[in-house]
């Protein structure tokens, strides 16, 4: 019977990420990927930002995940010879004299240094309506997450094994020491899937979060991303810019809505006073949990069954660090920090078949 070290099931961020860390360790691994082309991974704009949400306070261990994050992808990018990681600076336009003057205290403290690269007190950006100023901030970029994919996805095919189809779970029989699936054994598999769920993980609490972003055209300056309302980050091609993001927990149906580009374009007018060429729409499903914490770990029942999921809307700076917590917990036995793990779950959502 074949072997190998790991199966991943799913190919998205999550999924790329254990495969680039296993395979840096020399591990054998089988990838099994339906591809599917709204995916959230591929939807998504690739944003990075240490400092989000509409106080504008430093997110969840940014001092750990920005630096880990550069290294990674940049290290991926010399493996692969491919580009898709773009570091760059993020522009945030003030609303008022007030906020201009917080800025201007706040980059002084030590816990926002490394974060902000000036802080403007007048218009400084062409096409960007920013009467007073704004901040500028460093760390950011984005990554472009369908090359990055692609780029994981020939390495699988070169050093490991990918199977383009979905899991079919009746031929995967899990046993207390490994599972086989197919003819092929390995002592662990790791379930990668983001919103779509296994009946190994149907009870973890992975709560779909729609987004929309629109593709324009736009005479915008490159090399700077613009976000107050909505992000506007490089496309693509030149002069192609994604506009997004949309949050409705409410609606799970697939396909695009008006309701979302009417938002997204009246967010996108309040921002810039250019025109710009609407070109496309897409949509897109985040895995988000209730604590807003990646989930982690083993099942209840089988330890060679593994979770790396609930990424929710940073995907991009969460995957690359926690995929690293997530082997050498697998493999040096080093505890899993409790706000990840998936115990945390085990004892409201998880009952015992038996
Ligand atoms: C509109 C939008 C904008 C976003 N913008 C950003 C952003 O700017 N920055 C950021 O950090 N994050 C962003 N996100 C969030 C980010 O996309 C997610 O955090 C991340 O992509 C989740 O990755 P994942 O690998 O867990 O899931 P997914 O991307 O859903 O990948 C799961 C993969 O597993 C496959 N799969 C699932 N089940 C099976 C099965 N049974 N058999 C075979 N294959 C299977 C799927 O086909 C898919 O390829 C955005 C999301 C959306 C929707």
């Amino acid at each position: 019977m074949q072997t190998v070290d790991y199966i991943l099931v799913g190919q998205g961020l999550a999924g790329s990420a254990m495969a680039v860390q296993l395979l840096n360790r020399g591990r054998k691994i089988l990838v099994i990927d339906q591809p599917i082309h709204n995916s959230s991974s591929r939807v998504a704009a690739g944003l990075f930002n240490p400092i989000t949400g509409k106080k504008m306070v430093k997110t969840w261990m940014a001092d750990t995940l920005f630096p880990y994050l550069h290294e990674f992808y940049r290290q991926e990018e010399i493996k692969s010879g491919e580009k898709f990681f773009f570091p760059m600076p993020l522009y945030r336009p003030f609303l008022s004299v007030e906020e201009q003057n917080e800025w201007m205290a706040r980059s002084a403290e030590p816990l926002y240094a490394d974060y902000i690269e000036a802080v403007y007190t007048s218009s400084s950006f062409a096409h960007v309506r920013d009467p007073f100023g704004g901040l500028l901030l460093k760390q950011c970029g984005y990554l472009s997450t369908t090359p990055y994919i692609e780029a994981v996805r020939k390495r699988i095919e070169q050093e490991g094994t990918m199977l383009y189809e979905q899991l079919e779970e009746e031929h995967l029989h899990v046993e207390r020491d490994g599972v086989i699936y197919k003819g092929i054994r390995a002592p662990r598999i790791i379930f990668c899937q983001g919103t779509r769920t296994s009946k190994w993980f149907n009870w973890v609490p992975i709560r779909p979060l729609k987004g929309e972003t629109i593709l324009v055209e736009a005479n915008l300056q490159e090399n700077i991303i613009v976000n107050r309302g909505v992000y506007i980050v490089p496309g693509l091609h030149a002069g192609e810019w994604r506009v997004g993001a949309t949050y409705n927990f409410h609606d799970h149906d697939p396909g695009i809505t008006t309701e979302a580009k009417t938002e997204l374009e009246e967010k996108l007018a309040e921002l810039i006073d250019t025109p710009y060429k609407w070109k496309s729409q897409e949509w897109g499903l985040r895995p988000t949990t209730p604590d807003r914490r990646p989930i982690l770990g083993s099942h209840p029942e089988f330890p060679s069954v593994i979770i790396f999921n609930g990424l929710g809307t940073k995907g991009v700076s969460l995957t690359p660090y926690f995929s690293e917590v997530l082997v050498r917990w697998m493999e040096n036995d080093i505890s899993l920090n409790k706000l990840v793990d998936i115990d945390r779950y085990k004892s409201v959502y998880w009952t015992s078949p038996k």
